[in-house]
């Protein structure tokens, strides 16, 4: 991320690094000789390699050589040596020595942990000249020490051990393993701290947020909170789950209207195909969409047994026939979690293409999928029908080249315009919407950034003057072609989009402005929705 490089670009940052590289053999006088050259020509050479005028990249400031019983010795306390010369001397040759502990200093060039990777790279050619060979790297210390002012209150993070912040600097005690270096957690552990700083200095805004397009105003014929008014009618009653709602036969015949609405001027005419993607949704699947970076608080989260074995639930079975109760805290401890329902609709189906290349012959393609129910935990945001934590969504997703994408989008826009204003005359309007970091990228620049993005569509809520999201538009670059693998048969970079269509949201917003009296919508819809049919009776 190009801006954060920029931040980064202007504070210190300093890492330490001890480690012991354990080797096959015994170092003898000769191969200790070699080794301190070896050291000599990191610290003037390779560890400078790549490293401009104003930095000082890494540099081995002490080595020594260990033996069985040293190695052991893990708190045995060293003499820390300040500078590369001293680190020649720091080294004798000791009985049975098979392991080297370096210490590695650097700035952000050359971090110190690649530091250590190129070390142990050209030091297998070094020793292998003695038939020593290299057994892995035992990370003793390492710690990382970098400006950080107020911004963000740092409390743990993955692999760090030690965490605390004085005199305007952040300093980091890291717990590793070699695989860790090798997986270069530590340049992750930094990005991450940039990015929650980034977020913080965005003031816990999500997104920026642009006005495109925004209806007249029109004629309010409504001024109450329509969900009431459904309750008061029996459209719809409340489940017997949290933010979910049993929809009667009048409004889910509403929200059927608006999914013809949609096949007949949206799907028909831009050539979509149906199709019936996964409700339960893995792990796997939110690892490459991305949502496995943030979903936790929202997510409805999806177990399974960890047996099938009657006998291993009978006792829970047992304990409710005889109190009518259901132990859900000793159920827990009997299954296991594989992931989530349906949060966002279009992540599952792209298992459908992962790993295939397709024939440009093909694009653009465009799917939808009306099959089953989101979910998400909204916690007290519920509200009505228009925050509810089970909710009924259109997806339509689009996929084709860059341009076939963009184009794509635009006349989607064309068509939803044409419903907002021709069928259900609502008042309302068009907002592009960037997400911080991607706003944050297109400062430093990036010019593709500016075509990926969302475009929200919100109404207003007359009886509370707010507007409210109903449904988007994203063209969404690269991202799922990449993030599962999909490409496209002349190579050319293949790009997708996707939009959700909320069925409460659209009822919540129409309902909102034109109340529940069929006489006082416009013609157009009435003749699409038809008699809303009067099923229960109660007394
Ligand atoms: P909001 O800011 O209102 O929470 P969001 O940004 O979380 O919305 P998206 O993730 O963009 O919403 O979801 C796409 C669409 O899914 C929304 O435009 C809306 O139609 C629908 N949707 C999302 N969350 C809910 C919900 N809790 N209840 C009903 N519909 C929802
Ligand atoms: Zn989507
Ligand atoms: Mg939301």
């Amino acid at each position: 991320m190009g801006a954060m490089n920029a931040v980064e670009d202007v504070e210190h940052i300093n890492f330490r690094l001890v480690a012991v590289l354990k080797l096959s053999g015994e170092l003898g006088e000769d191969a200790l000789n070699a080794l301190r050259d070896f050291v000599r020509a990191c610290n003037q050479t390779l560890l400078k390699k790549g490293v401009p005028e104003s930095g000082r990249g890494a540099e081995i400031v002490r080595f020594r050589v260990l033996n069985e019983a040293e190695r052991a010795d893990e708190a045995e306390n060293v003499d820390e040596a300040e500078n590369a010369d001293e680190a020649e001397k720091a080294s004798d040759v000791i009985p049975g020595a098979n392991a080297i502990e370096v210490e590695i200093h650097s700035d952000r060039y050359v971090r110190a942990h690649d530091a250590l990777l190129r070390f142990r790279r050209n030091l297998a050619g070094v020793l292998g000249r003695y038939r020593i060979g290299l057994r892995g790297i035992d990370v003793r210390t390492y710690e990382i020490e970098m400006d950080w002012r107020d911004e963000v209150r740092v409390k743990s993070l993955p692999f760090v051990k030690n965490l605390s912040l004085s005199d305007g600097k952040l300093r980091l005690s890291l717990e590793l393993s070699e695989r860790e270096i090798e997986r270069r957690i530590p340049d992750r552990i930094l990005r991450l701290l940039y990015e929650k700083r980034e977020m913080a200095r965005w003031g816990g805004k999500k997104e920026h947020w642009e006005l495109l397009f925004e209806s007249e105003r029109k004629e309010i014929l409504f001024d109450r909170d329509p969900a009431e008014e459904m309750i008061r009618r029996c459209w719809i009653v409340h489940g017997a789950s949290r933010g979910q709602w049993i929809y009667g036969p009048q409004i889910t015949r509403i929200f059927r209207a608006f999914e013809r609405i949609l096949m007949e001027h949206v799907c028909k005419p831009l050539g979509y195909h149906e199709m019936i993607f996964p409700k339960v949704v893995t792990w796997d699947v939110w690892k490459h969409s991305g949502h496995a970076r943030a979903i936790y608080p929202e997510a409805y989260y999806v177990c399974v047994p960890k047996t099938r074995d009657p006998e291993y639930w009978e006792d829970i079975a047992d304990y409710f026939k005889i109190t009518g109760e259901v132990p859900t805290d000793r159920i827990m401890e009997r299954i296991e979690n594989i992931g989530g329902l349906c949060y966002a609709q279009c992540p599952p189906f792209w298992i459908f293409l992962r790993g295939k290349t397709i024939d440009d012959d093909c694009l653009p393609i465009c799917v939808f999928d009306r099959s089953g129910t989101s979910h998400r935990y909204e916690s007290g945001g519920i509200h009505g029908i228009e925050r509810v934590d089970e909710f009924h969504r259109v997806e339509l997703v689009f996929i084709g080249t860059k341009e076939q994408v963009i184009s794509h989008a635009a006349a989607l826009r064309e068509r939803y315009r044409f419903i907002f204003e021709k069928i259900l005359d609502i008042e309302w309007r068009e907002a592009k919407v960037t997400p911080w970091f991607m706003a944050q990228e297109g400062r430093a620049g990036v010019a593709s950034d500016r075509e990926v993005g969302t475009v929200d569509y919100e109404a207003l809520l007359p009886y509370s003057g707010k507007w409210l999201e109903f449904q988007n538009v994203s063209v969404n670059g690269d991202k799922y072609p990449r993030g599962f693998s999909v490409k496209l048969r002349s190579g050319r970079e293949l790009w997708s989009g996707c939009s959700g269509v909320g069925l409460e949201r659209w009822a919540a917003v129409f309902l909102a402005q034109k109340g529940l009296d069929t006489e006082n919508w416009p013609q157009s819809f009435r003749e699409i929705v038809g008699e809303l049919p009067e099923v229960f009776k109660f007394v």
